[in-house]
């Protein structure tokens, strides 16, 4: 008899990172992404394991991804397989992290005369190789083209989501009582389009309440902030609102 298989089921491994795994699922142009509790800061420097932390990222990204799409831009995501998976569509990740800044806060503030908390109006984009081994540099269009890391029209193209993006999940998480100083996204490729990909949470994006500027993300694990549980969960609680 042949075994029906649910949407949630995986058919082996696509990929470990620090925080996620991504399965392959029976449809090859569908993946499974499973939101772990892993944790890791400095390059892997400081771990640890946080219950219902993958819970929280996936609820969150999944409707952050959900408001992009309502605003007609383009993301893996198809729908939850479960509490803390979610179906997406199968794309290469292109290998750079799109930065997009509101608020100066974290590495500009370390690297540059930026103080904490300026705001930066229009926004700074800054673009990140993501890579383990060297520490996620920071690349300029000229190291992207020579590393054949995206061609200059997909370069363009992820600038131009990125803005959007965030001017779509700055004004939505205002409604919310939150600032978004910054948020990292990544993209993939499918088909020759481009998704917003990855996920969008309290691990990549700085999630400030408004007025007392407290850290509702991964700054908390960063640099001993508190309770970081209790920080997703009330990020979750207003972004799912
Ligand atoms: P910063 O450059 O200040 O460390 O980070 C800027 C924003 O991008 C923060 O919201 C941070 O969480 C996110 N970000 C930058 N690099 C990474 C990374 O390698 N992993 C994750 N999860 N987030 C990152």
């Amino acid at each position: 008899m042949a075994i029906k298989r649910e949407a949630g089921d995986v058919m082996g491994i696509v990929h470990v990172g620090k925080a996620k795994t991504v399965y392959r699922t029976e449809r090859p142009h569908e993946y499974i992404v499973e939101f772990r509790d892993d944790i890791t800061a400095f390059d892997g420097k400081r771990k640890a394991s946080v219950a219902k932390k993958g819970y929280f990222n996936a609820q969150i990204s999944a409707r952050l991804f959900e408001l992009l799409e309502e605003h007609g831009i383009a993301t893996h995501y198809i729908r939850m397989a479960d509490d803390a998976r979610m179906l997406v569509k199968a794309v290469d990740i292109i290998p750079l992290e799109v930065i997009v800044r509101n608020i100066a806060a974290g590495s500009v503030v370390r690297k540059y005369p930026f103080k904490e908390g300026q705001r930066l109006n229009p926004p700074v984009i800054v673009i990140d190789y993501k890579s383990d081994e060297y520490g996620d540099p920071m690349v300029n269009d000229d190291i992207i083209r020579a590393l054949r890391l995206a061609t200059e029209q997909e370069l363009a193209t992820m600038r131009k989501l990125a803005l959007q993006a965030n001017a779509v999940l700055k004004k939505y998480l205002g409604t919310r009582g939150l600032l978004l100083p910054d948020c990292k996204l990544e993209f993939g490729k499918a088909s020759g389009h481009i998704l917003v990909a990855d996920e969008i949470s309290c691990d990549t994006c700085r999630f400030w309440l408004k007025e007392s500027r407290q850290s509702l993300d991964k700054d908390v694990f960063r640099y001993e902030r508190g309770d970081l549980i209790m920080a997703y969960e009330e990020a979750a609680k207003l972004i799912l609102r």
